[in-house]
């Protein structure tokens, strides 16, 4: 079956990435998200990183026009129900994602491939909650999505190959790599990515650097294009911690507990560039240091 219409939920920082890619190959594309302003929010964004790619070269004014006019929104999350292929990246709460699939599944056509963008959640678990846990995947994308080349995709327990192998040839057309990962806690990027930035929090926490030693030492000195709290600060730093959790939950090993001073941030609604500030203070000219 040939996928032409994907529904997306929720309209964040990576809603906003999936649902360009996706109309920029020729995707018919229908988000949804609980506000209004977050769906707005994208639309603006996705015109702006869109313009952004015309003036580079990469696409053509007319692609931009074609690619706007595929993107659809609307606040009833049940009017994704007869999309080919759905991609949930709603907030990273594991209630919340599965009250999203369990409104979904009455309204879904027969074919309908459900996935989830979750940086951590049980695949397995997730699909449990539906009609379907064979048509179920993860389907994991990076930040910034349109200039991110990788997609993790996780099978489930249950996932089935032709769900598999749909999802292949849709990250093929999108032009992006897909990486497999087996189901267990943060997969594959996140298992090994944020117990080093949660290291960084303690480095932090414990005096050894502050903000701009830390992130610094690591750039210069392990050649990382962002230092470990900046990348934190762009991911969001209330997922940082949900993930921290996931791995300490899942796996029971005490290494992977969040540090305190990331659940001090969270607390603070300091959520990172998102909320403008973050271990970074975003709202004058230059980001500044907040410890
Ligand atoms: P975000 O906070 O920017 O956006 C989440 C959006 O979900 C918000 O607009 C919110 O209004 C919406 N939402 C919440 N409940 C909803 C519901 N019931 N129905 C519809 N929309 C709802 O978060 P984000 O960074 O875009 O993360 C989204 C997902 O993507 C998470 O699962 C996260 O783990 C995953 N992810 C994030 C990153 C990253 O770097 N931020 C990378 C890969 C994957």
């Amino acid at each position: 079956m040939e996928i032409r219409t994907v529904g997306i939920v929720g309209a964040g920082q990576m809603g906003n990435g999936i649902a360009h890619v996706f109309a920029v190959a020729g995707y018919d594309v229908l988000m949804t998200d609980i506000s209004r302003d977050a769906l707005d929010h994208a639309l603006e964004l996705i015109r702006t990183n869109l313009g952004r790619q015309v003036t580079r070269g990469r696409i053509a004014q007319a692609d931009l026009e074609a690619a706007l006019k595929r993107i659809r929104t609307t606040l009833t999350l049940t009017d994704l129900g007869q999309c080919d292929l759905i991609i949930e990246a709603a907030t990273e709460r594991e209630t919340v994602k599965v009250a999203i699939f369990e409104d979904l599944v009455p309204h879904l056509a027969p074919h309908t491939i459900l996935t989830s963008n979750t940086s951590s959640i049980s695949i397995t678990r997730l699909a449990s909650r539906t009609d379907r846990p064979e048509k179920f995947m993860g389907f994991h994308f990076m930040n910034p999505v349109p200039v991110m080349q990788l997609v993790e995709l996780i099978r489930g327990i249950a996932t089935d190959e032709a769900t598999y192998k749909a999802c292949l040839q849709v990250v093929e057309r999108i032009g992006k790599t897909a990486s497999s990962s087996e189901d267990f806690p943060a997969f594959i990027v996140n298992r090994i990515l944020m117990p080093m930035i949660n290291e960084a929090v303690y480095t932090l926490y414990e005096g050894v650097g502050n903000v701009a030693s830390i992130d610094s030492a690591m750039k210069l000195g392990t050649n990382h294009p962002m230092g470990p709290l900046e990348l934190a600060d762009f991911i969001g730093l209330d997922t940082c911690l949900a993930i921290m959790n996931v791995l300490h939950d899942g796996l029971a090993d005490t290494k992977y507990r969040p540090c305190p001073l990331l659940t001090k941030y969270v607390e603070a609604g300091w959520l990172g560039r998102k909320t403008e500030r973050g271990f970074y203070d975003y709202r004058g000219e230059v980001p500044v240091p907040t410890r």
